[in-house]
């Protein structure tokens, strides 16, 4: 499969049925889709990556830790890709798309053509242009060698600082002191997680970190890294110069859509597509990290950088492609682990008024209902049954009043599926 050459290919194939830009998660789900229909033949992926498609969440938990082989991090096996006839082109940058003559140009000068295209390129890493950034030693966390590196960095060395305390911060941060490093976290803001706007949970989730020996500089930004060759300390906006043998910069992504530009297609946070994932031009999708869409549940744009959106994306472009007309109703949710806690959240909490905590914070076992106007729009979950995210997920979509139960819903005994119409 990896000695297909695209030129050939043109040769023999003449049009993709569908082409995918991007070889990551929702890639693959779309092909998935296709290949149970046996309608993946004369698919294609092109990837920027030397590697196969494979799982990002692994990178900064149990593959940076080396609790899993390589092998389980791949999405699918090179088989699938062989016997369902779909090609993968990798190590190919695409570099511009032309709309009317309907295909893609790479960065090695070849062309290829397509009927439909879905543009699955994710999220690319915000690179902190600072003083020192070239130095040994820094180390950013999006594809498979980011993570083997920094654990092989680990290995040699005794303290870690992390640069950002989001999901990526945070679960690096994780990982590095189960490594057995010292870690110090900076982040600019006042609080971990501050894009939860949850001071109970930043509050938790700090206390956690600190209980686990990681240590924090907040407010200040790095302004420097120091080092002669290798990194040795972060010099940071408020004079300090923070020691350390290596650091994982985790200061945010942005959508991996600047081949675009001058496309034609309409970008603004992202590739913009309709309720369908469809572009400004027909049969041109976007799905995953890279797409801004229209969420018809929550009823305005969205860009989402989560695992399960790029999957349930994926799936509704490969329908489409099939002629289903199908549009995308997903509730966002999200996933994450560190040390023995592990969360995860349905819905999106922007714009709630209230928030009920459920359960007891202090036991680790607990929700956050975030409501507006009585209805639920999102909920996190840590410690009680993952099923009661399902129904917090029928809550919203059925627009169920929780007008009567408020108080009820802070005791975990009471069966939240017990709200939903019988
Ligand atoms: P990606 O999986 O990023 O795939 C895009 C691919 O396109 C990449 O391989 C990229 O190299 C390639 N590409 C980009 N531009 C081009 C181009 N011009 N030409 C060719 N190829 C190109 N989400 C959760 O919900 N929970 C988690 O715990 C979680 N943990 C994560 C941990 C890490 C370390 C990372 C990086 C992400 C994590 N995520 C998590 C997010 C989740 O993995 C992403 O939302 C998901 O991978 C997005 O899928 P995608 O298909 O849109 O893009």
């Amino acid at each position: 499969m990896h000695s297909v050459n695209i030129s050939e290919v043109r040769k023999v194939g003449g049009r993709y049925k569908l082409l995918i830009v991007g070889g990551g998660l929702a890639a693959v789900s779309a092909l998935e889709v296709l290949a149970q229909e046996k309608a993946a033949e004369n698919c294609a992926i092109i990837s920027s990556e030397p590697h196969l498609p494979y799982d990002r969440p692994p990178l900064s938990k149990d593959y940076l830790l080396g609790r899993i082989p390589r092998e389980e991090v791949f999405l699918k096996p090179e088989s699938f890709y062989s016997e369902n006839g779909i090609d993968v082109f990798l190590k190919k940058n695409v570099t511009a798309l032309d709309t009317s003559a309907r295909k893609v140009h790479t960065h090695d000068g070849v062309h290829v053509e397509f009927e439909n295209l879905m543009i699955a390129t994710g999220a690319e890493l915000v690179i902190l242009r600072i003083p020192g950034a070239d130095l040994e030693g820094i180390f950013y966390l999006r594809v498979l060698g980011d993570s083997e590196a920094i654990r092989k960095a680990a290995g040699d060395s005794r303290s870690a600082m992390v640069i950002g305390a989001g999901f990526i911060g945070l679960e690096a941060a994780c990982a590095l002191q189960q490594m057995g490093l010292s870690v110090t976290v900076l982040e600019v803001a006042h609080t971990v997680f501050s894009a939860l706007t949850t001071p109970e949970l930043s509050d938790f989730y700090l206390n956690y970190f600190k209980e686990k020996g990681i240590a924090f500089v907040f407010g200040e930004k790095a302004e420097a890294f120091e080092g002669n060759g290798r990194l040795r300390a972060v010099r940071t906006s408020g004079g300090r110069k923070l020691r350390c043998d290596i650091a994982v910069v985790g200061v945010g992504v942005k959508p991996a859509t600047d081949f675009l530009e001058g496309s034609g297609l309409e970008l603004n946070n992202g590739i913009m597509v309709n309720e369908f994932m469809e572009t400004n031009i027909p049969g041109i999708y976007a799905a995953g990290d890279a797409a801004n869409y229209f969420d018809l549940i929550y009823k305005r744009r969205r860009r989402i950088e989560h695992w399960d959106n790029a999957i349930k994306q994926g799936q509704v472009v490969a329908q489409n492609v099939l002629g289903h007309r199908q549009p995308y109703r997903g509730v966002s949710y999200f996933f994450s682990d560190v040390w023995d806690l592990h969360w995860q959240l349905v819905g999106d909490f922007e714009g709630a008024t209230q928030r009920i905590i459920r359960g007891a914070m202090e036991d680790r076992k607990f929700g956050i209902l975030y409501l507006k106007d009585r209805f639920l729009q999102a909920m996190f979950l840590l410690g009680l049954p993952f099923k009661e995210i399902r129904i917090a997920e029928k809550l919203i979509v059925q627009k169920i009043s929780l007008e009567d139960h408020l108080e009820k819903l802070k005791d975990p005994s009471f069966p939240l599926k017990d709200l939903l119409p019988s």
